[in-house]
């Protein structure tokens, strides 16, 4: 760094990759950040804020290409910490056991094959209807309950969140995170953080239009005996079974490109059931489990909600560059961290870091 000055940094978005963001730079001190958001985690759920809508679980989708492997590495070793017994944010997660099964088999190494306790399946264990299987230990979060922790460390470490929906960066950039709350008072801003998810489409300054959603529908269902993770993939579908320490369980899913439609489809949450009891029959109580084999009619009771969220997906991956901006009386640098897709809790500490770096780079490219 070339000063000691406090710089004042802007991060835009709430969502688990602006909060994580948002915390890494707060971390690395000298900095004070401000999160300007249109949608908060203390908010109800809604369409514009995918993360209250995922599983979710710590389950690779690299496939062995080396940036995001090393971007979802990174997040599990937080994650795994954070989890501990005793840990920061232990009720926020749960420690499980996950059998990732799938009608195809997988030559070769798995790319999986780096979760602690990872084995393959041996055959005569399979589920019916999957060629190949794996199994390894991971963690599963509370969605909900996991941004509001990160939320409420940002806040306790003195961050301060403004709810102000950008129409275009240069508001920020001249205006800084103030003009959202106090319009008579702008404040300076030295640095921007973009995470906007699937905002960055329409975002004015950004408009990234390689940006598209990946509409995910699920089940929410009241299911404390379920303390295991299991998936099947298949060529058109995707099933999972993902427990929460609350107790409840989500249930999905379904992938669908360029599907804006913004509440569940009750003829998709009929098909999510019948894969899910198949894949799970666990899901139905024990007590019917003991009488019968269960149906989808047994696990009807314990819904709790059906919803979806709108995956962030960006043809290349996560957008992780830096765009200057002219401000008021200098050039501003902006970060850009969105694009997560499916992975957004499970790449947001090491796309964070990775974002963290752009900054100061960039900080002392300005003289600032
Ligand atoms: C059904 C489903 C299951 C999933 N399962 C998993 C899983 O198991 N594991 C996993 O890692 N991921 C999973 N995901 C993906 C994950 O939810 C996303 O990748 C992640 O939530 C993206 O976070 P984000 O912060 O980028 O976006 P969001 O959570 O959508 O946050 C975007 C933020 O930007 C703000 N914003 C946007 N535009 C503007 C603007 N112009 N002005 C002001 N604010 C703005 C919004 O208000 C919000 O605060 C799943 C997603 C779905 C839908």
């Amino acid at each position: 760094m070339t000063t000691n000055r406090v710089r004042h940094i802007v991060v835009l978005g709430a969502g688990v990759i602006g909060l994580t963001t948002a915390l890494s730079i707060q971390e690395r001190g000298g900095y004070t950040v401000s999160i300007v958001a249109e949608a908060l985690p203390t908010d109800p759920k809604s369409i514009k804020y995918t993360s209250h809508w995922a599983g979710a679980h710590h389950v690779s989708h690299a496939k062995g290409e080396p940036r995001q492997t090393k971007i979802d590495q990174d997040t599990f070793r937080v994650f795994w910490e954070l989890s501990a017994p005793g840990g920061r944010a232990e009720h926020c997660f749960m420690r499980l056991h996950q059998s990732e099964f799938s009608t195809k088999v997988v030559e070769g190494e798995n790319s999986l094959s780096w979760y602690p306790d990872f084995k393959v399946v041996e055959q005569n264990r399979l589920i019916p209807g999957a060629a190949y299987g794996v199994e390894f230990s991971t963690v599963t979060i509370d969605t909900p309950a996991y941004t509001n922790y990160l939320l409420s460390r940002f806040l306790a470490a003195g961050g301060s969140v403004i709810r102000g929906s950008v129409q275009h960066i240069n508001q920020v950039v001249e205006g800084g995170a103030r003009i959202f709350s106090d319009p008579k008072r702008p404040s300076p801003v030295d640095a921007m953080v973009v995470c906007t998810g699937i905002g960055a489409l329409t975002l004015g300054g950004i408009e990234d239009k390689t940006v598209y959603p990946i509409r995910g529908q699920t089940v929410l269902i009241r299911a404390p005996w379920v303390k295991f993770g299991r998936t099947i993939n298949s060529h058109n579908t995707w099933t999972y079974i993902i427990p929460r320490p609350s107790g409840d369980v989500i249930v999905g899913g379904t992938r669908v490109e360029n599907d804006w439609y913004p509440i569940a489809r009750s003829e998709t949450t009929e098909d999510i059931l019948k894969r899910a009891i198949t894949l799970c029959p666990e899901l139905a109580p024990p007590e019917i489990r003991a009488k019968c084999t269960p149906t989808i009619d047994d696990v009807r009771p314990i819904i709790i909600e059906e919803g979806c969220g709108h995956r962030p997906a960006r043809k290349d991956g996560i957008r992780l560059e830096v765009v200057w901006f002219q401000g008021k009386d200098k050039k501003v640098p902006v970060v850009t961290n969105y694009g997560h897709g499916a992975s957004g809790f499970q790449s947001s500490w090491g796309s964070a870091a990775i974002a963290v770096e752009l900054l100061e780079d960039s900080l002392i490219k300005s003289k600032l």
